[in-house]
């Protein structure tokens, strides 16, 4: 079924909200939330946030439709959304649009079941269920986790406090799979990102920022997610979470109706985190895990389910960039960072949350050699081919 998505493009990012809006015939009506991005408490000038502009934009145009509109967002771990609501700007709006704002991180959780293909349950504040509709305002932005971060990324945000990191912990295609299953319990609305300022490089937080002067609106998060990484240059297809939720149905790659901007036009070539070594890197997991779903429930499962994690698990290492701000202490859920900017590795889980912190990008990652992943791997397909010729894979 086509999707529909605008794509505006103005200088008065205010107007551009609502051009976008507009066009997507949306019913507003009701207890509205607005999502933006509230990342974490680093200067507006690094555009790590959502413009409250949009969110401005958004509360008036939820207004003019009889609807009530609210905001809501919980920060990164180890950070305080009430701290990035005032810095991002986004308090001044709320007040002066006597608009109610709530941090998930303050409320009571609740556990929600989902019906996914890896996660079974998310933990949320308990106010999420109030709300008839969400509208996520997400920032176009480069990330050096997941690849970029836009509207189905900013929804895995809604979980509660420390819950996010336990993705994070499972390796990069389970928290692909766990932002797709999060979406099917929490899908938004509309889904507008905010372009006025992109990040690309080592973003979300330590990226470069591009005056785009974009707003992307669709009703389908994938369609709106799909067309922003076209215009960023980059392959939906080679994006996991966006490639899957097309798979599963959620939403739309291909038949896309563009309303506004010619995309050819106003594409850029977005400098992306992930080098040509982690892309061959990224294919040889993918096959991996494919290989591993084959031997469910055999002895050698999980022996060749801990080498493919092995081969994606990575560690952070303090680069000579570091400028001492130290925000990857606040961010570290297991306190594995010490005063003088050191990783004590029996701490660290390996969530990568200092990495995607650092406002300097002084933190890199260290991964197993792909001379080592190789070896682990051959051995272990020898060992099922093994068992396998001599019948007794499944015993
Ligand atoms: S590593 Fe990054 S976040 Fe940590 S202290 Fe250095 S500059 Fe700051
Ligand atoms: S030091 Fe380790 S545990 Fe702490 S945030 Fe970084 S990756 Fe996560």
């Amino acid at each position: 079924m086509t999707s529909y998505v605008s794509v505006i493009k103005n200088e008065n990012i205010y107007d551009a909200t609502f051009s976008a809006v507009e066009k997507l015939d949306a019913d507003l009506n009701g207890k509205i939330l607005i999502k933006p991005n509230l990342t974490l408490d680093v200067s507006p000038h690094r555009h790590a946030c959502t413009n409250p502009e949009i969110v401005k934009a958004l509360i008036d145009i939820v207004r003019n439709h009889g609807g009530e509109p609210f905001v809501g967002e919980s920060s990164m771990v180890g950070c305080d959304t009430l701290k990035v609501y005032e810095k991002s700007g986004l308090k001044k709006v709320c007040e002066n649009r006597n608009v109610k704002f709530i941090d998930f991180n303050r409320c009571k959780p609740i556990n929600i079941p989902v019906d996914g293909d890896f996660v079974d349950e998310i933990v949320v504040a308990e106010d999420l269920k109030k709300f008839d509709k969400i509208i996520s305002v997400p920032v176009m932005k480069t990330h050096v986790i997941t690849g970029v971060t836009l509207g189905m990324k900013n929804m895995k945000g809604i979980q509660y406090k420390n819950e996010k990191i336990k993705l994070h912990e499972k390796g990069m295609k389970m928290l692909h799979v766990g932002i797709v299953d999060i979406n099917t319990v929490f899908p938004p609305y509309l889904t507008v990102i905010d372009a006025s300022y992109a990040q690309e490089g080592e973003g979300p937080v330590g990226g470069n920022a591009i005056k785009m002067d974009l707003v992307i609106a669709s009703r389908d998060v994938v369609s709106a997610d799909a067309t922003a990484r076209r215009i960023m240059g980059i392959d939906p297809y080679e994006v996991a979470h966006i490639k899957m939720a097309w798979e599963r149905g959620i939403g739309e790659i291909e038949d896309i109706k563009i309303y506004g901007e010619n995309i050819d036009k106003i594409r850029r070539k977005f400098k992306y985190p992930f080098s040509n070594l982690k892309r061959v890197k990224y294919k040889l997991f993918d096959f991996g895990m494919d290989f591993t779903a084959k031997l469910k429930g055999t002895t050698e499962e999980e022996r060749a389910y801990k080498t493919v994690m092995k081969l994606m698990k990575t560690q952070p290492y303090i680069t000579s960039k570091c400028k001492k701000c130290k925000k990857c202490i606040d961010v570290c859920p297991y306190n594995a960072i010490n005063d003088e900017i050191k990783i004590d590795y029996k701490k660290c889980r390996a969530c990568m949350i200092c990495m995607e912190a650092c406002p300097f990008h002084a933190i890199k990652s260290k991964e197993i050699s792909m001379l080592k992943a190789t070896k682990e791997i051959s051995i272990c397909m020898l060992r099922v081919a093994g068992k396998a010729i001599s019948g007794r894979l499944y015993k």
